[in-house]
C-alpha cells in the first residue's frame, strides 16, 4: 500500500472492514462457550510470531485484520466463558461492546460539558442510577466513571484527603483488613503517603476486619497525635467476598470523623437482589463507594466508578482553572468531568452503561445477580455433598472457596495443599476451565468467582468432575 497521508479507507472499505469485524465479534459471542478459556503462551513463542520492527510500508487491511483475528485472538483468556472460574471473570455483553465501538466511532471527547453536553448527561443520569441503587443522596451526591476499581480507589483516596488533611497529610493514618484488595496499596504508595501511614487490621474467623483490633488501633493512633484519616471497609473482598460489618464501620467513622470508604469493587454489583442489598446493608453510610462495573455489571473493560455522598468533595478536590479551559468552564449544574477526577481527555464511558441498562433494562441486571448468588449457593450445596470436596469459605456474594479433602483419606495438611494446587494446574493446564487457587488461613484452596450469569450448575459440575479427574 502506499503512503496515505489522510488516514482513510474508501466508505466501500471502511463497510466491508467494520462488517468483518462485527461479523468476528458476533462469532465469537455465538462459539466462545465451546472454545476453551485458557491459552497460554511463552515469550519466545509470541516473539516469533509478533517480534517485528514498525514497518514502514502499510498493507492490504483485510490481511492485518485476518492476521490479528487467527494470531491475537486466539491467543487470549476469554474472562466471559462461562468456565472462566478465576481472579473476577469479565461477563461482559454485547450491547455493551457495541456501545463502546461506537463511542470510539464517533471519537467522542467526554471530558467538559461544551465539548459533548450529550455525553456529560449521560454520565450524569447514569451515575444517578448508581446513587439512587446505592440509597445515596441523588441530588447532592456525585462521581465519576473511571478506568476501573483501582483508579476509582486512588481517586477516592484522594478525595478523602483534600477534604480531611488539606495540603498537610503528614500525620494521617489510612485502615484497611488484610483482606483489603491491593490496588488501595497500590494508591496509597503512588500519591505519597509512607508504609507507616497505613494500619493493616486482621480478620476474624469469617474473614471480616476485627473490630476491636480496628478499635485499638485508632485509639493507639490519637494518643499518639496521629490523624485517623480513613478507613477503607470491604463490600466483597476478592478473596472470599466478604463484607465488613459496614453499619458499625459508618459508627466508628462518624464517632472519630473519619472518612470512610467502601471497596465494593468486586461485590457492587450484588446491591441489584434482594439477598445482595441485604448483604450490602450499611453501604449508603460510606463517604465513597467504588464499584466496578466491568465486573458485576456486566459491561466489558474499562469501566470502574467512584460514587461520593458530596459531589462538591470531587470538585473541589479536582478543579483547577488553566486559562486554556477559560472558554469551556460553563456554568455549576453542567458539570465537567474533568474537574471530578485525574483524567482531562476521557473515553465516552458512560455510554456502555447507558445503552445496556436502557436495552435489557434493570430487571434483567437484577434477575441475573440473584441468579449468580443462587448459583453459588447450589454450588455450595453440591459440594457439602460430595465425599471428595469440602467447603473452605461458603457461598458469598457468588464467591466460593473449596478443597478437595477427601472422607477416610486423612491426609495431612501438606499434602492436601499440593493436591489441590496440582487441581488448579490440571484443570488450567487442560484449557478447559480456569480455576486457580488462592490462600485461606494457611490453605491452599480452590476458588469459584460464579458472576457469569450464563455459567450453568451443568457447567460447575463438568468441572468438579474435570477435578476429579487430577486427583
Ligand atoms: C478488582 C478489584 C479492584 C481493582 O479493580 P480494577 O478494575 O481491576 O482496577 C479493587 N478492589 C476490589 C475489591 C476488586 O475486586
Amino acid at each position: 500500500m502506499k503512503s496515505n497521508r489522510s488516514l482513510t479507507l474508501s466508505k466501500e472499505e471502511m463497510k466491508e472492514y467494520g462488517y468483518r469485524i462485527v461479523d468476528t465479534i458476533v462469532e465469537h459471542f455465538d462459539t466462545q462457550n465451546e472454545k476453551n478459556p485458557f491459552s497460554t503462551a511463552s515469550r519466545k513463542e509470541m516473539d516469533n510470531l509478533f517480534l517485528e520492527d514498525a514497518p514502514e510500508q502499510g498493507m492490504d487491511a483485510m490481511k492485518v485484520l485476518d492476521f490479528v483475528t487467527d494470531n491475537v485472538l486466539s491467543e487470549i483468556n476469554i474472562a466471559s466463558h462461562p468456565k472462566f472460574y478465576s481472579f473476577v471473570p469479565g461477563p461482559s455483553n454485547y450491547v455493551s461492546a457495541m456501545a463502546d465501538t461506537l463511542a470510539t466511532g464517533f471519537n467522542v471527547f467526554s471530558g467538559g460539558w461544551i465539548a459533548s453536553a450529550a455525553a456529560a448527561e449521560l454520565e450524569i443520569v447514569t451515575i444517578n442510577w448508581l446513587l439512587k441503587l446505592f440509597k445515596f443522596p441523588v441530588k447532592k451526591g456525585g462521581g465519576i466513571f473511571t478506568s476501573g476499581g483501582s483508579m476509582a480507589n486512588l481517586t477516592a483516596l484522594v478525595t478523602a484527603r483534600r477534604q480531611k488533611c488539606g495540603d498537610d497529610f503528614s500525620k494521617a493514618v489510612i485502615y484497611m483488613s488484610d483482606q483489603t484488595h491491593s490496588s488501595n496499596i497500590k494508591a496509597i504508595r503512588t500519591i505519597g503517603f509512607k508504609k507507616s501511614q497505613v494500619r493493616i487490621i486482621p480478620t476474624d474467623l469469617e474473614f471480616k476486619m476485627s473490630f476491636n483490633k480496628l478499635k485499638n488501633a485508632i485509639a493507639r493512633d490519637k494518643l499518639e497525635g496521629l490523624q485517623p484519616l480513613c478507613i477503607i471497609a470491604n463490600a466483597g473482598t476478592t478473596n472470599t467476598g466478604t463484607v465488613d460489618d459496614l453499619r458499625e464501620i459508618s459508627k466508628i467513622c462518624k464517632a472519630e470523623d473519619i472518612w470512610m470508604h467502601v471497596d465494593a469493587a468486586y461485590g457492587g454489583g450484588a446491591i441489584l437482589s434482594e439477598k445482595g442489598a441485604k448483604v450490602l446493608r450499611g453501604i449508603e453510610k460510606a463517604d465513597s463507594v467504588t464499584i466496578d462495573p466491568h465486573k458485576w455489571f456486566y459491561q466489558p473493560y474499562e469501566i470502574g466508578c467512584l460514587l461520593v455522598r458530596n459531589h462538591k468533595w470531587l470538585s473541589s478536590t479536582f478543579s483547577e482553572r488553566p486559562e486554556y479551559l477559560r472558554d469551556v468552564e460553563g456554568n455549576e449544574s453542567e458539570i465537567n468531568f474533568y474537574d471530578h477526577g485525574v483524567q482531562l481527555t476521557r473515553r465516552f464511558r458512560a455510554l456502555k452503561f447507558y445503552m445496556s441498562i436502557k436495552t435489557f433494562g434493570l430487571q434483567s441486571f437484577r434477575d441475573a445477580v440473584s441468579y449468580n448468588i443462587d448459583l453459588a449457593e447450589q454450588t455450595e450445596a453440591l459440594i457439602r455433598k460430595s465425599k471428595n470436596w469440602e467447603v473452605v469459605s461458603p457461598a458469598t456474594l457468588a464467591v466460593i472457596n473449596f478443597r478437595y479433602n477427601p472422607i477416610g483419606k486423612n491426609c495431612t495438611e501438606k499434602e492436601l495443599d499440593k493436591i489441590n494446587q496440582q487441581i488448579s494446574e490440571g484443570v488450567t493446564a487442560s484449557g478447559k476451565a480456569v480455576l486457580v487457587t488462592t490462600i485461606l488461613q494457611d490453605q491452599v484452596v480452590l476458588r469459584m468467582c460464579l458472576i457469569n450469569p450464563r455459567t450453568t450448575i451443568e457447567d460447575v459440575k463438568e468441572t468438579l468432575n474435570l477435578c476429579n479427574s487430577f486427583v
